[in-house]
């Protein structure tokens, strides 16, 4: 499996502008091939979503498209995204915790295939809207599991949070949709941990998962059309190289798939972490209290990521030679560096305290697996400083001529 690790050589023969480097690489030719073994590995009669609210840049959706059964978005503007940058025939589902009148109207005039309902008051609310319109929605029931669940980074379900309707209540909401006309019932929807590292666990889970929307089909007397698994197979932010054993998952999960039921995966992170880097210049360093800094042009306005899990963020120093000051150039050796960004708070650090061999003013900080829930999770305008350029690598085309006008250098 790959992953962008570009040169300084190969960033400055892409940027231009003679500023201070600050920019998101994007290699779609190694997201292209990415997205199609992993595609390839599950086993028919699965399908393969994607998670638009990892990354919703154009870009990469008309990358993942050919690939892909469809797009799972939590937002009207998601909606838009999609048609907007695969198109009028791309296949949307959607879920989210909050729900709107105007989100329903927009799910009916856009032709989302399916909704995941996650309250009781919203199935009332997507009802009345979907009568109103003489629609009736296909929708699936997202539960939110009784007992508590092993191991990941973030826990949807099995916990105290606000998605999905709490398992107990799982038989009121089955009552309740007998009362909506305008709703068809379809199955359920899991999305309960978010980076699971163990393929053999996941499995278990989404195993034990389906199997109770067997029982509760089976108790409740319902056709059971399609169960959605959610997202969640993991990425390591501590080992870039390693790689979440997807063959090993769709191994342990074949036996489960049989022919009755529609088997859905929506996946973020595992498809767009990799091929996507966040390149910043050195603007300065120094060492304060015991500790060494590199300032960077950037910080987490633009990669919120690292501050947001607590995590040190995965990142190489690439050294460039040009010097354009009179002065000494200012570096350090074999010290343990902290990357702090660019903004007025002790908060903006992107890694703390990480051995580093050498790093000079001018060099790069150059983060690795900053494709997933990086810009899109940020704070952009906090400080109003500029915005990093985008930049796209790969001779990757597209049928959408709007969406692919640029790109034709390859880093692979
Ligand atoms: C975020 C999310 C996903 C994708 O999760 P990943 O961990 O990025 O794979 C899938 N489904 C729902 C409902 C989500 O909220």
């Amino acid at each position: 499996m790959t992953l962008l690790k570009p040169t300084a050589a190969q960033i400055d023969a892409v940027l231009t502008g003679g500023r201070p480097i600050c920019a998101f690489l994007h290699d779609l030719d190694a997201l292209n091939r990415h997205a199609r073994d992993i595609a390839g590995s599950l086993p028919p009669r699965v399908e393969l979503f994607y998670a638009v609210k990892a990354n919703n840049d154009s870009r990469i959706l008309g990358t993942l498209a050919p690939h892909v059964a469809g797009f799972e978005v939590a937002s009207s503007g998601e909606i838009l995204k999609v048609r907007e940058a695969v198109g009028a025939d791309a296949r949307i589902i959607m879920g989210g915790p909050a729900r709107t009148r105007e989100d329903i109207e927009l799910v009916l005039a856009q032709g989302v295939e399916r909704l995941h309902v996650e309250s009781l008051h919203a199935l009332r609310l997507v009802n009345a809207v979907a009568m109103q319109a003489g629609a009736v929605l296909p929708i699936l029931l997202r539960v939110n599991l009784a007992g508590p669940v092993p191991g990941a980074t973030l826990t949807m379900g099995g916990a105290a949070t606000q998605f999905g309707i709490a398992q107990p209540d799982i038989p009121e909401a089955l009552k309740l949709l007998r009362d909506c006309p305008a709703l068809r019932f379809e199955g359920f929807h899991f999305h309960t941990v978010s980076n699971n590292r163990d393929a053999a666990g996941h499995a278990a889970l989404c195993a034990m998962e389906l199997g109770l929307a067997r029982s509760w089909a089976t108790e409740h007397g319902l056709d059971l059309a399609v169960v959605n698994l959610g997202g969640g197979w993991g990425v390591d932010y501590g080992d870039p190289d390693w790689r979440f054993d997807v063959d090993g998952f769709a191994r342990a999960f074949a036996p489960h798939v049989g022919e009755d039921i529609r088997l859905q995966f929506e996946c973020g992170r595992i498809l767009t972490a990799y091929h996507a880097a966040y390149v910043c210049e050195i603007l300065d360093l120094k060492f304060v209290h015991g500790r060494t800094f590199a300032l960077l042009r950037g910080g987490t306005h633009h990669f919120r990521l690292p501050s947001s899990w607590g995590h040190n963020h995965p990142f190489l120093i690439l050294p460039r030679d040009a010097w354009p000051h009179p002065w000494p150039r200012p570096e350090c050796r074999d010290i343990n560096l902290t990357l702090a960004g660019e903004l007025c708070t002790p908060k903006d650090v992107l890694a703390r305290n990480v051995p580093v061999e050498r790093a000079r003013i001018g060099d790069l900080a150059c983060f690795l697996m900053a494709g997933a829930y990086g810009w899109d999770i940020s704070h952009h305008d906090f400080l109003c400083h500029p915005h990093p350029q985008h930049v796209y690598l790969g001779a990757y085309e597209h049928a959408n001529p709007r969406v692919f006008s640029t790109g034709s250098t390859s880093f692979s």
